[in-house]
């Protein structure tokens, strides 16, 4: 495809934007710096920039005359992952997490990605705003690394500090090739919950567990009498996963610990599914205390809850629509319902708009022709990945333009 020099300028530029994003990664609620930078631009480009909304949530608001008015979100945090990826601004960077322990941090979701095409999205909207009337209001939440950074900035009043959208607009960089995009209408990605859970046992010397509560290994037992769960109290045709992501107990090997603490997360794609998900994971807590007789019940902290993410039909019927038309040469698929999650739908919730979300693909060495959503190759690294490193141009090229066609989709011509 031919592009004109104003094309090749923007890419070069939004190109930039994403190294120095990639190099500088912050986590949850600490991204001070790429709170800055975002609004810096989006003040360049004329948009009314709100900062602080949700402790480190920016918006900018691009008034333009009368007509519906499109909130185009993206998500500003990193994970504290070690960049493995081998690319010349890699991220060295190191940062104090919630607990106060110093951790690596790395762009090992895409969100750099995201907020690239935001702006990419933002600026050709601003440029062409002669071609439109509207409103669009361009949002970068903090904290969404399972950290409620979308319900942060609603209850930091953001509503009533900007104009309620009629439609909220997201999307994804996955492990699929470039040039590939995929929606679904409907339930598209599963409740979360965050379980931490501590086991008391009683603690004493390696040689003598027979005068102890061995609290590793009542955790032991715990973490897979929790994989009975899904296996054998699930239907067959209902999805739910249980995984134990981190499980702390103990520091020498001649040393039985107190306690013992299991972190879970918890996918689920129905109300009823989940509950029954929960409730099995805190029977099978509570029985495999008392089996090894714990001296204290356990603990159960519920640490984060997500909504399920579901596109709205009609809206997301017409997001196809506008891709079909404005995209040449993208593959648009239909990935099913997955286990992932997203809190981008407490925007749309709090503001009682249609929400449609989508993924983008980032990789080139997979064909897009037979792409399987459900079945991508090993090599491919997933999300989260220390490896996860999207084609940047083609990438940050392909999100520009969804977000700008879906955007034009309700945006008034002119
Ligand atoms: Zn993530
Ligand atoms: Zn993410």
């Amino acid at each position: 495809m031919d592009r004109t020099d104003d094309e090749r300028a923007l890419a070069a530029q939004l190109l930039a934007v994403y190294r120095d994003l990639h190099a500088h990664p912050e986590l949850a609620f600490q991204e001070v710096r790429t709170a800055t930078k975002v609004a810096d631009r989006l003040r360049a480009l004329g948009y009314a920039v709100q900062t602080h909304i949700g402790k480190t949530g920016v918006v900018g608001v691009l008034e333009n005359g009368s007509g519906p008015v499109v909130l185009l979100r993206a998500d500003l945090d990193g994970l504290p992952v070690l960049e493995r990826t081998g690319l010349p601004y890699a991220s060295t960077v190191r940062a104090r997490d919630a607990s106060g322990a110093e951790v690596p941090v790395m762009h090992a979701c895409g969100h750099d990605v995201h907020l690239t095409c935001l702006l990419g999205a933002a600026e050709l909207l601003a440029r062409s705003r002669q071609d439109w009337s509207g409103t669009v209001v361009a949002l970068f939440q903090p904290a969404e690394e399972a950290a409620g950074g979308a319900a942060a900035m609603v209850a930091d009043g953001l509503f009533e500090r900007v104009p309620r959208p009629e439609v909220v607009l997201g999307q994804h960089v996955m492990p699929m090739p470039v040039e590939t995009v995929a929606v679904r209408a409907g339930p598209f990605m599963a409740f979360s919950d965050r379980l931490r859970i501590v086991v008391h046992g009683r603690g004493g010397h390696a040689s003598r567990p027979e005068t102890t509560v061995d609290a590793v290994h009542l955790a032991a037992h715990v973490v897979v009498r929790l994989q009975g769960i899904v296996t054998r109290e699930i239907a067959a045709h209902d999805a739910a996963v249980v995984t134990v992501g981190s499980l702390i107990a103990g520091a020498k090997a001649n040393i039985l610990p107190d306690t013992a603490e299991l972190n879970v997360s918890v996918r689920t794609l129905d109300e009823s599914v989940r509950e029954s998900v929960l409730a099995a994971v805190e029977r099978v807590v509570r029985a495999e205390c008392a089996a090894s007789a714990a001296p204290r019940p356990p603990e159960f902290f519920h640490e984060q809850r997500y909504p399920m993410t579901v596109n709205d039909a009609g809206a997301t019927e017409r997001v196809a629509a506008a891709f079909a038309r404005d995209l040449a040469g993208v593959r648009v698929i239909d990935p099913g319902s997955v286990m992932l999650s997203e809190d981008v739908s407490e925007l749309s919730s709090a503001a009682g708009a249609a929400l449609v979300y989508w993924f983008i693909g980032g990789f080139e060495s997979v064909p897009a022709r037979s792409f399987d959503f459900r079945r991508p190759p090993a090599e491919l690294p997933s999300n989260h990945s220390p490896r996860f490193a999207p084609a940047a141009e083609r990438t940050i090229g392909l999100g520009t333009r969804t977000l700008t066609s879906a955007a034009r989709e309700w945006l008034v011509p002119r």
